[in-house]
């Protein structure tokens, strides 16, 4: 049987919707709305393609959107005292540096610059550290992974219990969702397996997931035979395989083999139309919540209770 398709599009929809309706209730309330910086420095084709989705994005939520587009010799100095203008800004609820910043400039430091309470990525080592104790303590989930619990979750999959296998172990994907999933509370609750390059036996680990999630950035790296029938495959990839010669474009491929994945999986998420399209608009609900926070407007979070023992 074919598996049932997780639409990162239509789940885009849904969370969009609900950010434009949390916005409309804050101005109704407060007579104030979300604030976004996107900072952007330098040229690069393909963070200029992000950052401006990014702005069509907040501008669509009813966002009070800032572009901050600065040339790529700016110094480190002067990008740290920018960020700390936004640092200090009450209209501004989330900031976001788009990365990867020039070589000159230490990419670590910039992160560290950002207010963690206005840390929308949730890159910040204040915020990886909040999201490590779970439940009260965490503020923002990071986008990608939010976004992939948030897939699990509107697609009815159990996770509580399930086995869960993430591929990779990166700080942005892999870590977090393992971390978040692992969690006491809704949303969480299963039993987490964390691979990756020096793993003896990837296909026998694959195997036993019930949730497997595959973060590698490698081109087709998991086989059809490696899924366990029925499961639930997230497939985080996204890789540039070649040139579509009518449209120029570039022909994107997960880290799954869709095609033959489909006819095993019970659910299974797209490549491209997956868990791309999540990850802006879990960016725009973490601006929301913000907002909602500083302005002493209940949000709402998914990890709950972490601190109960158990
Ligand atoms: P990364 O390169 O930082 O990490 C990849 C991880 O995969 C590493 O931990 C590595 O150990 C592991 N890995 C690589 N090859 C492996 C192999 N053969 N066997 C086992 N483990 C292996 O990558 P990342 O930033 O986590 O991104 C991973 C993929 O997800 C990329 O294709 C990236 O483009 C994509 N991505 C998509 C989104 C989105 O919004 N859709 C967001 C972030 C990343």
């Amino acid at each position: 049987m074919t598996a049932q398709i997780i639409s990162g599009k239509e789940l885009r929809k849904e969370i969009l919707d609900e950010v434009k309706l949390g916005v409309a209730e804050m101005k109704k309330k407060t007579g104030r709305v979300p604030g976004l910086v996107t900072i952007l420095v330098g040229e690069s084709p393909a963070s200029q393609s992000y950052v401006r989705l990014k702005i069509k994005t907040a501008l669509e939520c009813g966002f009070h959107e800032i572009q901050d587009t600065l040339p790529a010799n700016i110094s480190e100095a002067e990008l740290l005292a920018r960020i700390e203008g936004y640092n200090n800004d009450p209209a501004i609820h989330g900031i976001l540096v788009q990365l990867p910043v020039p070589k000159h400039i230490d990419e670590k430091k910039i992160i560290k610059a950002i207010d963690p309470d206005k840390d929308v990525d949730a890159f910040h080592p204040v915020n990886v550290g909040r999201l490590m104790i779970g439940g009260d303590a965490v503020r923002f989930l990071p986008c990608t992974p939010a976004g992939i619990q948030q897939m699990l979750l509107r697609s009815g999959t159990e996770i509580c219990g399930a086995e869960v296998v993430v591929v990779g172990r990166s700080n942005i994907v892999g870590k977090p969702i393992a971390v978040m999933l692992a969690q006491k509370g809704e949303g969480a609750n299963a039993t987490v397996t964390l691979v990756h390059t020096a793993t003896r036996d990837l296909p026998g680990h694959c195997r036993r997931a019930d949730i497997l999630i595959v973060a590698a950035g490698v081109p087709g790296l998991v086989k059809p035979e490696w899924i366990k029938p029925g499961a639930t495959v997230i497939d985080v990839g996204v890789n540039r395989v070649g040139i579509n010669s009518k449209t120029g474009k570039a022909i994107l491929r997960g880290d799954v083999d869709f095609e033959k994945a489909k006819e095993i999986a019970g659910k299974i998420t797209p490549v491209p139309g997956g868990v791309g399209p999540m990850t802006i608009a879990m960016l725009m609900k973490n601006t929301l919540l913000s907002a909602q926070l500083t302005l002493g407007i209940t949000g709402d979070q998914v990890l709950d209770d972490a601190d109960e023992k158990k």
